[in-house]
């Protein structure tokens, strides 16, 4: 074992603050990993403060890690010292299930293994997250992140970018489409632009007019602002594929009427519970709601060399760790363009002035 340094919550209602704790040495199939930045999404903040009731402290957040290779075990090959990595919201599942041998480990049937608020396969050990100086996974839960791709940018890739990516791909959108992306934050700043990436006519549906009038700037071709009950009526009916990324239980009835003929409703935000739904607005077009969650770590990959080949990185604010109160504040108000970023460097600060 060796000794980090990070940020945790002790409990719901506390503030995140400096934290030591000990990880596992570097096994024969593990990746160490220096960490550089690290994402902060909404999730961070849920859990931090149990907002789904499943909460383990002390909790170190942060499921969005960029790093440097500073070791790797005897049996590694995917990676070696030096390189650029990448770790999202798994660190293990059991390997063995129809899930995990198909690349789905986001679906483990014997449960994954989260990068915090978890424990190990072991059932004893807690997971700590990227809120922290360094990190040790076994090799199949790291992704390799090309030089050419900035790294403060790439972070949200690792949760933002394949929750909004696997839905898209799973879903078969592509050019021809109408595709509406709901919620102009973390995830959707990135659904619109893989979306675009994919060929599809991307309209933001947004609460908010002035981001709105941002998600231009993001590469949507159309803005629906969803308090606009004149806009909605007009939009109605038009829409092959939607992805929702509303963080909270909201009422879904004014989307669904949005949907083409079989269209469908993927969520990835709420994951407490939804408003009923009218069986009308489902049985009359044939229409879908259906949930998602991230992505394997082979799609994964995959999404990270797509944001390679066709420039895409996340639209960051970058914050020092000493911020991150002050930021899940600004998240709670929809306050964030378009994800923060912690700047791991900031860590050493903190924790020495702590
Ligand atoms: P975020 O950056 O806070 O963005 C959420 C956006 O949703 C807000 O910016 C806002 O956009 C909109 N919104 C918020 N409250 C709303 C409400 N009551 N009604 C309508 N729209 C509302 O959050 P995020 O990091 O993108 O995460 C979104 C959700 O996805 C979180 O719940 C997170 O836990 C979940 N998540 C799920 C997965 C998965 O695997 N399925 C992975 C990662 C995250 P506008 O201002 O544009 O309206
Ligand atoms: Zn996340
Ligand atoms: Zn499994």
């Amino acid at each position: 074992m060796f000794q980090c340094i990070g940020y945790a919550a002790q409990d719901a209602a506390s503030p995140l603050a400096p934290f030591s704790f000990e990880r596992r040495d570097t096994g024969p199939h593990d990746v160490h990993i220096e960490i550089l930045y690290c994402g902060v999404c909404h999730s961070d903040l849920h859990q931090s403060r149990n907002d789904w009731s499943n909460s383990l402290y002390p909790m170190v957040p942060g499921h969005e890690i960029v790093g440097r290779v500073v070791g790797v075990g005897a049996q590694v090959t995917k990676l070696k010292a030096g390189d650029y990595a990448g770790v999202g919201c798994l660190v293990d599942s059991c390997r063995e299930c129809a899930a995990c041998t198909a690349d789905l480990e986001q679906y483990c049937l014997n449960m994954p293994t989260p990068t915090y608020n978890g424990r190990e396969r072991n059932g004893e050990a807690l997971t700590f997250g990227g809120y922290s100086d360094q990190i040790v996974v076994d090799q199949r839960f790291v992704v390799k992140i090309p030089d050419t791709l900035d790294l403060k940018g790439a972070a949200p890739l690792l949760c933002a970018g394949i929750t909004t990516y696997s839905p898209l791909k799973h879903w078969k959108v592509g050019l021809g489409q109408k595709v509406g992306v709901i919620g102009l934050g973390g995830l959707g700043h990135m659904g619109v632009k893989f979306a675009k990436a994919l060929g599809a006519h991307v309209t933001m549906i947004t609460t908010s007019p002035e981001k709105g009038r941002d998600a231009l700037h993001l590469g949507a071709d159309e803005v629906l602002v969803s308090r606009d009950a004149d806009a909605m009526a007009k939009a109605a009916g038009s829409f092959d594929f939607l992805l929702n990324t509303i963080p909270v239980g909201h009422d879904m009835n004014p989307y669904l009427g949005l949907l083409k003929l079989d269209g469908a409703m993927a969520i990835v935000g709420a994951l407490t519970p939804l408003d009923p739904v009218l069986g009308a607005h489902l049985i009359m077009g044939r229409k879908s709601i259906a949930g998602s969650a991230i992505g394997g770590l082979a799609e994964t990959q995959e999404m990270i060399d797509f944001c390679a080949e066709h420039g895409i990185l996340a639209d960051i604010e970058m914050i020092a760790i000493a911020d991150i109160n002050a930021a899940y504040e600004r998240m709670l108000k929809n306050d964030v363009k378009y994800r923060f970023v912690i700047d791991m460097a900031s860590l050493k600060v903190a924790a020495a002035a702590a």
